[in-house]
């Protein structure tokens, strides 16, 4: 298998039906990064800046967060890379950030509620960021958006971010992209908004389904009681591709859902054309890609979401047409 999959990574991942589909991987630290080359995926979909801070002893300084940032350009080779502005908090511990004891910590004070309650630290990161990427292109997406107001704001510290350093004389990027993730659910009723004013929409499917589902992504109690490919989640996901097609706005699948092969055959089948996951998932992925009718698929798919009495679960549909 290993073998099989290293002979498609010069191949490119379109459907049988002639579909391109982007096929990115997930990455946090300068070692996940060589996976690029060996997976064959295109770019780094989703990089996780957090990890770098969970493991340093003390809060890394805006020189160190530069290098660490040109290091993951560097090795990446001229493959973009997608990063995300500090999720701290829920099930992102930083030892040497403490906060106070939450009763919900997944619910609590974390990513933009803390970044914007205490720029300081976003500020250095954005400053970092910026730095490293001057003369090139910055792709950079925010955690947890709940409002679009959070969006706003954070794109009004980039802004000041990009005066300060520039009446310092320092270069910027040539390029630079804000985009939010989609992965708490109020935002599926301000989706218009949403798409007219991020750059790209990166859904974080893994948060998305904890909190749709009221269901702890970390309690195995309760994770695997409802199925991601079920109708009611499926239709979620269907509603923001639909609204990203119709704004025009880029959007992608960052979670854990985009790795696995009939998972990711159901979000090419809902009109996902972009997704990110782990290295290890591109190989099977590319592979279900290469032998997919896209279009057949989402002619099976797309009425059967809407089916409301049921024979089959969509789990056993797309089983059965895999
Ligand atoms: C997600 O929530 O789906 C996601 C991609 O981010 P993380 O798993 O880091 O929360
Ligand atoms: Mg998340």
């Amino acid at each position: 298998r290993q073998e099989q999959y290293r002979a498609l990574r010069p191949v490119d991942p379109v459907t049988r039906d002639g579909v391109p589909v982007t096929l990115q991987m997930n990455a946090g630290l300068l070692v996940d990064l060589p996976q690029l080359e060996e997976s064959g995926a295109s770019g780094v979909g989703l990089f996780r800046t957090e990890l770098q801070f969970m493991i340093a002893s003390t809060m890394p300084k805006v020189d160190e967060q530069e290098q660490f940032y040109r290091s993951a350009l560097r090795q990446a080779k001229g493959k973009p890379i997608t990063f995300r502005a500090l999720d701290i908090g829920g099930d992102k511990v930083i030892p040497y950030f403490r906060a106070a004891h939450e009763e919900n910590p997944a619910l609590g004070w974390r990513a933009m509620r803390l970044a914007l309650d205490r720029p300081g630290i976003l500020r250095m990161q954005l400053r970092a960021l910026l730095r490293a990427t001057a003369g090139g292109e910055l792709k950079l997406m925010f955690p947890m958006v709940t409002e679009i107001s959070e969006f706003r704001a954070a794109r009004a510290l980039v802004n000041k971010e990009v005066n300060h350093l520039s009446r310092f004389g320092y270069d910027l990027p040539r390029k630079l992209e804000l985009g939010a993730m989609l992965e708490v659910p109020s935002l599926m009723w301000q989706l218009d908004e949403l798409m007219k004013e991020a750059d790209f929409v990166s859904v974080g499917s893994n948060d998305l389904f904890q909190f749709a589902m009221a269901s702890d992504r970390g309690n195995v109690r309760v994770s695997n009681r409802f199925d991601p490919l079920g109708r009611t989640f499926l239709r979620i996901l269907r509603q923001i591709v639909t609204a990203s097609d119709a704004a025009g706005t880029p959007l992608t699948l960052c979670g854990e859902l985009a790795g696995r092969p009939l998972t990711a055959m159901a979000l090419i089948g809902l009109g996902f054309r972009s997704i990110s996951m782990s290295p290890a998932g591109i190989g099977p992925v590319k592979s279900m890609l290469l032998a997919l009718d896209a279009g057949k698929l989402a002619q099976m798919l797309l009425p059967a979401l809407e089916d409301d009495e049921p024979e089959f679960t969509v789990r056993e549909l797309l089983t059965d047409f895999a």
